[in-house]
């Protein structure tokens, strides 16, 4: 399908990526924003959290600038809100289990994520302003569970992308963004596709895009599954309870090229 640039995303258009679509349920992304002007309510022009008024980032979006310059990822684009509580939230936590691992949560989660890169995907490397990436990494969790992640176990069969190991270094497991948190592996100076299930600060995702960076990346685009939503957090109330989950839209994604920006390009 010419929309594609990942050769294993792509194929004949049976109906096969129709029927896939009609089956997802996620909370799509509000525009960024800076909220307070016309009464309009704003997220966070990274990240499309909830922002203060006035702002155009967030504050943790803010903090990231301490990572260094030219370190952060070229492009975040999660694919959809994860409001806590929600059964599309537990499904983030259930895919990974080790003690409940839930099958229906992985084909769902599964079915989101390679759909959103056959549609989608060329819209997050015009964001990030790079070619289709040449290489695949995720970003590691700090849990220090044994063989791949769960989301390259997962994904990585389908995204036949050689991949950038990244990996904690000892004695760095903070919360806080890092450059030295991780270690990349050096993979020359291509455009990596850096994949996380869920984003909360955002620290963990801008200090592995840092890392691969310091490693020779010269692009990287941050895909994530699901941007974290506390209803019971006061910034993030508001934004909360705007959200609904929805059928996924072939035509809509956190940087979809608007029609009259689609000539400029
Ligand atoms: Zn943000
Ligand atoms: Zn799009």
């Amino acid at each position: 399908m010419p929309g594609s640039t990942l050769p294993n995303v792509r194929g004949p258009d049976d109906g096969t990526w129709a029927i896939l679509r009609r089956r997802i349920w996620m909370y799509p992304l509000e525009p960024p924003g800076r909220s307070g002007r016309l009464g309009r309510p704003g997220s966070c022009a990274v990240c499309r959290g909830p922002v203060r008024p006035g702002y155009a980032r967030c504050y943790q979006c803010g903090q990231h600038d301490l990572l260094g310059p030219g370190l952060l990822a070229d492009a975040v684009v999660p694919i959809s809100y994860a409001v806590k509580g929600t059964a599309f939230a537990v499904s983030l936590w259930r895919y990974k289990s080790w003690r409940s691992p839930d099958p229906a949560a992985r084909t769902a989660l599964l079915t989101l994520l390679l759909t959103f890169l056959h549609d989608h995907g060329r819209c997050v490397w015009r964001h990030a302003g790079m070619p289709a990436p040449g290489r695949l990494a995720v970003v590691p969790t700090g849990c220090g569970r044994p063989g791949p992640h769960p989301l390259l176990a997962m994904a990585g069969p389908y995204l036949r992308l050689p991949r950038t190991g990244l990996a904690i270094r000892p004695g760095e497991q903070g919360r806080d963004p890092n450059p030295d948190r991780f270690i990349a592996e050096r993979s020359g100076p291509g455009a990596v596709l850096l994949l996380d299930d869920s984003w909360v600060s955002g620290a963990s995702a801008q200090s592995a895009a840092a890392a691969l960076k310091r490693a020779g990346a010269r692009h990287v685009a941050v895909v994530v599954l699901g941007r974290h939503v506390d209803p019971a957090d006061r910034m993030s109330a508001p934004l909360a309870a705007r959200l609904a989950p929805s059928g996924y839209d072939q035509d809509r994604c956190a940087v979809h090229p608007v029609p009259a920006q689609q000539g400029i390009a």
